[in-house]
């Protein structure tokens, strides 16, 4: 017979009085403010880019592009990335700029 997973574990825990009296005693957020649960936050294969030389095609002169690198499962890891200022982040990280999916926000929007 087959063990059950952690979170079959922590579902049929928190059906039980004294597990919801103790979340409650405890203030306890399952979703908390943080990278994960944004709408900017992208899981993703970190993009390489790879430096390439064209050759034009009427003259002499060769002019050099980027170009990215096809996703691949070792050279290009799963990175989590904020779209929103472009840089990598981890997972339990926040800043002001969060947002849930239904609208929520932890800062006040500020004018510029
Ligand atoms: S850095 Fe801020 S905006 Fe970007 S994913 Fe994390 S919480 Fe969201």
């Amino acid at each position: 017979m087959k063990a059950p997973s952690v979170t079959e574990q922590m579902k049929a825990e928190e059906g039980t009085e004294r597990v919801q009296r103790a979340m409650a005693a405890q203030d306890y957020d399952p979703a908390a403010p943080r990278c994960a649960t944004c709408v900017y936050f992208k899981h993703e294969p970190l993009v390489r880019l790879v430096e390439r030389t064209l050759d034009s095609r009427h003259g002499k002169k060769t002019r050099k592009v980027m170009v990215r690198l096809r996703p691949h499962p070792t050279r290009n890891p799963m990175v989590d990335r904020c779209t929103f200022g472009n840089f990598l982040v981890k997972p339990a990280g926040v800043c002001n700029e969060w947002h849930s999916r239904s609208g929520e926000r932890i800062a006040l929007e500020t004018a510029p």
